[in-house]
């Protein structure tokens, strides 16, 4: 199914994250993670694609995996930095082989060992311009990232001004960078409006459930914390239960603020983990 009739039809859309098989991660253990979260009933799960400069693959075999073995919509991450149109056209071959309905257009990052000047190799300098390509040579729903708090490289305005463009290329939904604090994604979702951009926003969640791991998240996303999160960091980050427990209520408090205020969909970063995910799914049930 196409994940824009899934937002068209429910009112509430929650979905999963994940990142494929590497070598800390094997396949076999990834496939038993992923069953059980499709047990969470989720709305749909992504896939990421060479994420964080990784190598590229594994995203079609597991997007494939999850949608004709687990029979759970999927949504297959896809990055163009760097790519010759030949490349995404391949891909998007397989995508068709594979019964894949859904893709998540994306510039894509720097690689570890390259510099800038990969963003002038490829085909495809921005996402919009891949949205574009998918849009005239597929029938597939794309979604597309955006940022609350800004991407790095720009500001707000013309940062929404490029995802106006990503919107009026193609993109059926929009995905959000990780936030801690809602009233960023507030407020980022009023200019949204003011610039008539109306396909659904997807507000993307992480629970925090480890002390060491928010460093590294606020360095790479530049999100911000509040205050209210710094202090559960201060006061429960030495002691794991305690952080996990902390981490999970934090994260079920932001989404059952956002629900109230009619954001349509969550989209729960899982980092591969099922036990988060798990009483997040629990505690939110009432709400969705
Ligand atoms: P774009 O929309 O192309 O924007 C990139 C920058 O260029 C922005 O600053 C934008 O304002 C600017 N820009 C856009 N158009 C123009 C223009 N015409 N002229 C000048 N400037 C312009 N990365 C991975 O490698 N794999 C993944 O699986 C992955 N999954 C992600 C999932 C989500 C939900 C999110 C939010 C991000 C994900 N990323 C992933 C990270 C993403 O690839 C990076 O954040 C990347 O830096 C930007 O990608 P984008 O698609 O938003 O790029």
């Amino acid at each position: 199914m196409k994940i824009k009739n899934i937002f068209e039809q429910k009112e509430r859309v929650v979905s999963f994250e994940i990142f494929p098989p590497n070598k800390n991660f094997s396949e076999e253990k990834l496939k038993a993670v992923t069953a059980e979260l499709v047990n969470l009933n989720p709305d749909f799960i992504s896939v990421t694609y060479g994420a964080g400069g990784k190598t590229k693959g594994g995203t079609i075999e597991m997007a494939s995996y999850i949608k004709n073995i687990l029979n759970t919509e999927v949504l297959a991450h896809l990055t163009c930095v760097g790519s010759k149109k030949s490349e995404i056209e391949n891909f998007m071959k397989e995508v068709k082989e594979n019964n894949i309905q859904n893709i998540l257009a994306l510039r894509g990052d720097v690689p570890k060992g390259e510099t800038e000047e990969i963003y002038d190799r490829g085909d495809f300098k921005y996402a919009s311009e891949l949205i574009q390509e998918l849009k005239s040579n597929s029938d597939i729903s794309i979604g597309a990232a955006f940022y609350p708090e800004t991407h790095y490289q720009n500001n707000d305005l013309v940062d929404l001004f490029h995802l106006k463009n990503k919107v009026e290329k193609g993109a059926d939904f929009l995905v959000s960078q990780l936030f801690f604090d809602n009233e960023r994604f507030f407020s980022f979702r009023e200019q949204a409006e003011k610039l008539d951009i109306n396909v659904p926003l997807v507000a993307g969640i992480m629970p925090i459930t480890n002390a060491a791991q928010i460093k590294r998240i606020v360095e790479l996303s530049k999100c911000s914390v509040p205050k209210k999160l710094e202090r559960i960091l201060e006061k429960y980050g030495d002691n794991p239960e305690s952080m996990q427990k902390a981490g999970v209520l934090y994260a079920t408090d932001q989404i059952i603020e956002l629900f109230a205020n009619d954001v349509k969909g969550i989209h729960l970063y899982t980092m591969n983990k099922v036990e988060a995910a798990r009483d997040i799914m629990n505690n939110i049930f009432f709400a969705r």
